[in-house]
């Protein structure tokens, strides 16, 4: 991967991370949530072989969960909430995060595969 010698290693993960294809950064890098576009618009890169897996899943949890750790503590020790409205505001802060990293963590995790030049498929 020639191109990628010129390309460095943060530019392509930030791009990645704000969903923007990773090599040029002037398309988009997903066509619906978390589908990536076959190839980019602007540069024509193929982004159908570089598949994440599970990696945007597990570091999606894993950021929520220690994002969370401190609003579980303060909403289940420091608050007087009835337990159905703790339990309510822990899962819908738990979906939200989660949700909202889970893109990003796909586009990072693509960007970083297609920088390394890492197998894919
Ligand atoms: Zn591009």
């Amino acid at each position: 991967m020639e191109y990628t010698a010129q390309l460095d290693k943060w530019t392509a993960i930030r791009r990645g991370l704000k969903g923007q294809c990773p090599k040029c950064g002037e398309a988009k890098l997903f066509k619906a949530y978390l589908k990536p576009v076959e190839t980019c618009a602007s540069c024509g890169e193929n982004w159908e072989n570089v598949r994440a897996d599970d990696g945007p899943a597990w570091a999606s949890m894993l950021i929520a969960g220690h994002v969370l750790a401190p609003f579980f503590y303060f909403i289940t020790f420091r608050t007087e909430l009835p337990d159905w409205l703790r339990t309510l505001a822990l899962v819908v802060v738990g979906v939200a995060m989660c949700l909202l990293a889970l893109p990003r963590m796909k586009g990072l995790f693509m960007a970083w595969i297609w920088y390394t030049g890492a197998p894919t498929s």
